[in-house]
């Protein structure tokens, strides 16, 4: 596919996981792609990769800034950097709640502000934030990170009913458990990560994580001009995770 010919796109968190997975994805349909990370290190040859923490607010508007010099113009942002959070309501402190609201919510809220004004001068302008399954399911030992995902689900909408009548789409992706870094960290910190990845995979009605390259190719899809009625919405890309209910795969015996 050729659909982000032309097109120059932002991804957030690109240097891992699922933003490095999109912007793969997004350059190899065409676009000119930079990655905003705190460490843009290892990028595939031809992204463009600029330094720049989103808690920052004068870096981030002089990462994008960067970004429309370069290249002239702004399309597509993904939204994409977040940290995890672990622990029940009792276990987080104050500093960590604000820390982590500020990475994954209000981080995307600043890379919105400084591309606003640019996006509006794109026949085709989308920016897809990623949410999480965590945002409709409950997850234990997830209430931090559940809130600020919880946030960013109502950031998308609330972006994309102020923004489409000036031409922006605004989306999110939300994965269920996806296979990447992150993942590989959290299960080293705990006493049997191979235990821990076979139960990971085993909550997903699937019955295995969802991969990176999945969650780029949903990102790709709302971010793309051929998607151009898809908006305010929230696409889960959760193996069956938020809406399926199904019996453990060693009582699948009788049907009825
Ligand atoms: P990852 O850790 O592999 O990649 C995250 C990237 O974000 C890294 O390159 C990191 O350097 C960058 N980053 C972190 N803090 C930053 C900051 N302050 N400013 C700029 N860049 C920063 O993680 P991932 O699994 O690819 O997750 C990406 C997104 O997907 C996150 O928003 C996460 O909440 C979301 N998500 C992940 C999963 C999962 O199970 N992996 C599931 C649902 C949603």
């Amino acid at each position: 596919m050729s659909d982000f010919e032309g097109l120059v796109a932002i991804v957030t968190g690109g240097a891992s996981g699922i933003g490095l997975a999109t912007a793969i994805q997004l350059q190899g349909r065409g676009a000119e792609v930079a990655v905003l990370d705190v460490d843009p290190s290892g990028l595939p040859e031809g992204v463009l990769g600029v330094k720049a923490d989103v808690t920052d607010d004068a870096e981030v508007k002089a990462a994008v800034d960067t970004v429309n010099e370069r290249f002239g113009r702004l399309d597509v942002v993904v939204n994409n950097a977040g940290i995890s959070a672990v622990g029940d309501v009792t276990d987080n402190s104050d500093q960590e709640w604000l820390h982590v609201l500020n990475v994954n919510v209000v981080g995307m809220v600043r890379v919105a502000r400084h591309a606003v004004p640019h996006l509006r001068r794109s026949p085709c302008a989308a920016i897809v934030n990623t949410c999480s399954i965590v945002a409709w399911a409950g997850m234990e030992k997830r209430t931090l990170y559940s809130a600020s995902k919880g946030a960013v689900y109502a950031l998308t909408l609330a972006m994309a009913a102020d923004h489409l009548r000036e031409g922006i789409r605004v989306n999110c992706v939300a994965p269920g458990t996806a296979d990447t870094p992150w993942v590989d960290r959290l299960l080293g910190r705990t006493a049997d990560p191979e235990g821990e990845r076979a139960a990971l995979n085993a909550r997903q009605p699937m019955g295995r994580m969802v991969s990176a390259d999945e969650v780029a190719f949903a990102i790709a899809y709302l971010a793309s001009p051929l998607s151009s009625a898809s908006v305010g919405t929230v696409l889960g890309v959760d193996g069956g995770m938020h809406g399926l209910r199904l019996r453990p795969a060693s009582q699948q015996g009788s049907r009825y």
